[in-house]
This record gives C-alpha cells, sequence and structure tokens, in this order.
C-alpha cells in the first residue's frame, strides 16, 4: 500500500513539473495568464445565461441560445476530455494613453490586428509543446470566442482571474484588458489552482460609470442597453434612443473599464503580439461616411471592425457624428435599475 502510494505521489509530482513546463512555455509565448481546471459543473454560469435569454437581455445575440448543451457539457465537444486550460492574452498597450477621450472613440480591443488569430496561434503553438512532452497522443480543441465555452466560469475555475461587476474578467497581471482563449484537453494536468478573491468589495463605479445603465446591478447586464453591444453585434438599424445611447463610440465602449481601479498601473502587453493600427487612432465620424467599400478593407482589414461591415459601421458613424454635433455623448438616457437581487457575472464578455 505504502509503495502504492508512493508511485502515486511521484506521478502527481511528475504531474505537477508537466503543468510547470507548460507554465514556462505559455510565459515564453507571451501569454499573460494560465491556469489548469478539471471538469466540473458550471451550474450558475448555466443559470446565468439562461436568466439573460430568458429576459431577452442578450438582444439579437441568437448564437447564445444555441452550443448551451455544449456549454453545460464539454464532452460534447471532445470526448474524453479531462482538463480545461485557460490563457489570458493582455491587449493593453502603452499608445492607448495617448488617445483622446472626447472626440470619437473606438475601443481598445478593435485598434489592433484581430484577436482572434493571435490567441488560436498561440494556442495551436502551446498545444505542440504539450504534444513534445507528453509521451501519448494528445486530443484537443481550441477554443476562442464564439465557441460554446464558458470561458469566465472556467478562468475563475483555473484561477487566473474573477468576474468583476461590470461583468468582465480581470486578472491580478494585467487587469481587464485580456483576452481569454481555451485549450479543452484529454490529459489530466494535476496542479492545484485557487479561485482568488472577487476585488470589488464595495466598488460601484463601473454601474455608476456606465452612461446607458445597462449594468443594471453587480455583474448584470441588459446588453440592448450596452453601447458595445449595440455598435458591435446589432445588425439593424438604431432607434432614436439607441442612436442617442452610443455616444461617441463607433466600436465597442470602454468606460467600465477605463473606470475600474483594478485596470491602473497593469503590466503592459509583451512588445510584438498585438501592433496598434495608428491610422484608426482620431479617426473621424465623417471620415468614415465618406469610405467607399475598397477604402473600408483598406484601413480595416484585420481588424475586429472588419466584421461589422461598412454599413454598419457607417450606421454608428452617422449616430455619433449626430451626438457630437448636438452634444449629447454625456447624456445617453439612462435605464432605470430593478433594485431586483444580485446575479453576479455576465456569461459573456462584450467587450473583448
Ligand atoms: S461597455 Fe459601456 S455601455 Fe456597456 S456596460 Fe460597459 S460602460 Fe456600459
Ligand atoms: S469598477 Fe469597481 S465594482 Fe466595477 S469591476 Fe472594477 S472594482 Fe469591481
Amino acid at each position: 500500500m505504502e509503495t502504492a502510494n508512493a508511485e502515486k505521489q511521484r506521478m502527481q509530482k511528475n504531474d505537477e513539473n508537466l503543468a510547470k513546463a507548460i507554465r514556462r512555455e505559455a510565459l515564453r509565448l507571451g501569454i499573460a495568464s494560465i491556469g489548469f481546471s478539471p471538469l466540473r459543473p458550471q451550474e450558475k454560469a448555466i443559470a446565468r445565461i439562461s436568466g439573460m435569454i430568458a429576459e431577452k437581455r442578450h438582444g439579437e445575440m441568437n448564437w447564445l441560445e444555441t452550443g448551451m448543451a455544449e456549454r453545460a457539457d464539454p464532452e460534447l465537444l471532445l470526448p474524453g476530455i479531462k482538463t480545461v486550460i485557460s490563457v489570458a492574452l493582455s491587449y493593453n498597450l502603452p499608445e492607448y494613453h495617448a488617445s483622446a477621450t472626447d472626440g470619437a472613440r473606438i475601443s481598445r480591443y478593435a485598434l489592433i490586428n484581430d484577436y482572434h488569430r493571435v490567441v488560436r496561434n498561440k494556442l495551436e503553438e502551446l498545444l505542440t509543446f504539450i504534444g513534445t512532452i507528453y509521451d501519448k497522443p494528445v486530443q484537443a480543441v481550441i477554443a476562442v470566442d464564439g465557441s460554446p465555452v464558458l470561458e469566465k466560469a472556467w478562468a475563475e475555475n483555473a484561477g487566473i482571474g474573477r468576474t468583476g461587476k461590470n461583468t468582465l474578467l480581470s486578472t491580478p497581471a494585467s487587469g481587464s484588458y485580456v483576452f481569454l482563449g481555451e485549450l479543452l484537453i484529454d490529459l489530466e494536468i494535476l496542479e492545484p489552482s485557487h479561485e482568488l478573491p472577487n476585488r470589488c468589495g464595495a466598488c460601484s463605479i463601473c454601474i455608476d460609470t456606465c452612461p446607458t445603465g445597462a449594468l443594471m446591478e453587480p455583474g448584470k447586464l441588459d446588453a440592448r442597453r450596452c453601447i458595445s453591444y449595440l455598435t458591435t453585434e446589432l445588425k439593424q438599424e438604431f432607434t432614436p434612443e439607441e442612436s442617442r445611447m452610443v455616444g461617441n463610440w463607433i466600436f465597442g465602449c470602454d468606460l467600465c473599464q477605463e473606470s475600474c481601479p483594478s485596470n491602473q498601473s497593469r503590466k503592459q502587453a509583451p512588445p510584438g503580439l498585438f501592433t496598434l493600427k495608428q491610422e484608426l487612432l482620431g479617426l473621424t465620424p465623417e471620415q468614415i461616411l465618406n469610405l467607399t467599400g475598397s477604402g473600408f478593407r483598406r484601413l480595416f482589414s484585420g481588424t475586429p471592425i472588419y466584421r461589422i461591415g461598412l454599413r454598419r459601421l457607417k450606421r454608428n458613424a452617422k449616430a455619433v457624428m449626430e451626438n457630437l454635433s448636438a452634444g449629447s455623448s454625456a447624456n445617453a438616457p439612462k435605464a432605470q435599475n430593478t433594485g431586483s437581487t444580485t446575479s453576479p457575472g455576465s456569461p459573456i464578455n462584450l467587450h473583448s
């Protein structure tokens, strides 16, 4: 019996060393945070998405309604899955701090090369490395953004961050200016992980800062009032109220991140991972409204903005131009808060 226990401990130690080796490689690849989580039920996260859908707070994001079975059971994505590896890549670039905040604005994550490809490439490189250190074939699925994976819940379980009252995952090293990705893998990776404490405490700055009342209560988002949803997800034309709500945001919205104390003095993204497209800084609504199809492709190809197409970008620019000329960017109508019970953690991260 003692021998069996000693063997088990040796194997476990070996697995921990492998986890450390994966960590070191992730760091070398420029990944800001990495953690490992064994499979476990995610009832709370599933309940949050179901609540959002039932209350229709997800708006036009019908993709949230599909893939619920896969979110609840990652075995459907990868039979034999044992571990979810969560990673966070920082996109906190120093140049952002120089950008003006009173003119037309574009969210930070959209001013750089499209994160989908960057995160996927990093996860592919990590998977290749894992394949070289394990002496058996490895089955894995890479998940980035739109995949039906509960990315924030797994990241919390893996101990790489906590979801704040603004519904975004915040990491100790890089704050919430991170892109998340997952590697679902059929290897048991044993490494003690601890969920981090919630850092919000009595703070409610993000809720007070949100100009539209989209943060109804701590961790509860009404996407239909969120500028990020309106400018990046909504396909139809704006109603007059929606048009006013977007204020000076042409694409996305960073207000509940910029105001968060957890995002002050965070580590910057490693050089070379993301590159700021300088020509997008200071772009005016008028310039966007004058764009042709080829001009749009030249400016936005390879950025997250390209995905919404020129028609919707012009819709956003027209609303911003009208708001700026009316001086109403700071006067978007706020929703009434419901005052109902706390429901922490939105299932989606609209800002990344
Ligand atoms: S992204 Fe903007 S509109 Fe949406 S919740 Fe945050 S502050 Fe409010
Ligand atoms: S602003 Fe305050 S309440 Fe909101 S996420 Fe940051 S720490 Fe939490």
